[in-house]
């Protein structure tokens, strides 16, 4: 079988455009011919433009990635927000009494806990460096995959074939590469939706994440730079739908009192949206000529904002993976290759998947002895020092093993 190309990687959101585009610029990645198969046009927002709706927090590793791909200059210019503390409270407790959280990146010796960044100029950045460094895109869906001993061929929507060395899915938790590869998953809807939108607040919000535990759902205010916050509110169904309809003085009325006033009054500035929450872990994150990264091998909460953070680290732990093997003169689709980045990062993301999912269901719920015991465990890890500590080293992404392609030099 030919290979018109050594990379076809199918999904062109963050992960895939952050893979395209540290594959296309690692040194010894960078011979590879790649294509990427993206079916949605994507354009970078302009200057002046309102900050679209979707804004992720981003760790330190995954600037790192965006540093290193020469994205991250675009993504700072869209106002990409540093925020240096991060406070988390239950929803009985206080944020500056027993039973809440304190991390501030000062006590890690560290500038920031990571930035607020719009995700649409995260991914028009990374797309444009990729392009930029020879990365063909692809405007067409994927269609199928036949597997051959020595290449892989990717069938297309618009009719076209490729055949490729190794083809990476990062199309998202309804993955098609994933069905077609045969990779079961396992997982369950969490039966709540996330309401975002962008709110004014009354008292400045400190550069500060605040996160509250209330028994429906987290209840996140994330620091924007123009002095708004960006709000993620999980909560059931019925209840999203109301926050979603109800008038905007409502609004302001119920996201003020979720937030028990922390920041003042607060009112949504933008349109308000929610989106389905559901966790979903990929059996296997490889097969023969096939890896997955992102969403597609696994979908988390987004309580702890830790989705697309994962997905840079497995960009960043398969370009390790594929730049050894190439200058090994191994081909690098082959399983024994692949199979390495698998078990590399199925070691990271299980336990952050599995300290997530224990969270969420720690937090849901409950009567006033069950949040008594939770104030308690809060109040455990703020006078711990090594828990807290582990736990600002995994928000900035610097827990584990560092894949080389994004550590910093000595
Ligand atoms: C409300 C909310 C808040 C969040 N906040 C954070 C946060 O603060 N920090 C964080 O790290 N994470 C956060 N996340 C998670 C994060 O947004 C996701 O993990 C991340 O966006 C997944 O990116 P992805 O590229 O893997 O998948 P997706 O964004 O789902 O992209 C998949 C891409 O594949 C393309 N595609 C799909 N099918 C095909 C096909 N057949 N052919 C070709 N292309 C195809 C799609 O068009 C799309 O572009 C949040 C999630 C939610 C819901």
């Amino acid at each position: 079988m030919k290979r018109d190309f050594d990379l076809v990687i199918v999904g062109g959101a963050m992960a895939g455009a952050g893979a395209a585009a540290l594959f296309a610029s690692n040194a010894k990645t960078s011979a590879l011919r790649i294509a990427l198969l993206e079916p949605k046009p994507v354009t970078a927002p302009a200057a002046g433009e309102p900050l679209d709706l979707r804004v992720s927090a981003l760790s330190r590793a995954s600037q790192r990635l965006l540093e290193l791909t020469g994205a991250w200059p675009a993504v700072k210019a869209r106002g990409a927000a540093a925020y240096q503390r991060m406070v988390v409270w239950e929803e009985r407790a206080t944020p500056d009494g027993p039973g809440a959280l304190h991390f501030d990146a000062a006590e890690l010796g560290e500038l920031d806990l990571g930035h607020i960044a719009e995700n649409r100029a995260v991914q028009a950045a990374l797309l444009e460096r990729a392009m930029a460094e020879g990365v063909v895109l692809l405007r067409a869906g994927f269609a199928s995959l036949a597997s051959g001993d020595d290449a892989i061929r990717v069938a297309t929507t618009d009719g076209r074939e490729y055949g490729a060395a190794l083809v990476i899915g990062a199309d998202g938790s309804d993955s098609a590469v994933r069905s077609q590869a045969g990779i079961t998953t396992r997982g369950w809807d969490y039966q709540q939706r996330a309401v975002v939108t962008h709110l004014s607040c009354e008292r400045a919000h400190r550069d500060t994440a605040w996160q509250r535990f209330l028994d429906t759902g987290p209840l996140a205010l994330l620091p924007l730079a123009d002095g708004r916050v960006s709000l993620v509110w999980s909560t059931t169904p019925a209840l999203a739908e109301e926050l979603v309809r109800c008038g905007e003085d409502e609004f302001a009325a119920r996201v003020t009192a979720a937030s028990a006033g922390v920041l003042g009054r607060l009112e949504a500035t933008t349109a308000r949206a929610s989106f389905p929450l559901r966790l979903l872990h990929a059996e296997r994150y490889a097969a023969a000529r096939i890896a997955l990264i992102g969403d597609a091998a696994h979908t988390v909460h987004p309580l702890a904002g830790q989705g697309i953070n994962l997905a840079f680290m497995d960009v960043a732990a398969l370009v390790d993976v594929v730049g050894t093997a190439l200058e090994a003169g191994d081909d690098p689709g082959e399983l024994a290759v692949l199979r390495r980045y698998e078990r590399w990062r199925k070691a990271e993301a299980l336990p952050a998947i599995a300290l997530l999912d224990g969270i969420k269901r720690l937090f849901y719920g409950g009567n006033e002895m069950q949040s008594r015991l939770r104030r308690a465990g809060l109040d455990l890890v703020e006078s711990s020092g090594p828990i807290k500590r582990l736990l600002m080293q995994r928000a900035l992404g610097v827990a584990g093993e560092v894949p080389a392609s994004v550590r910093r030099p000595p």
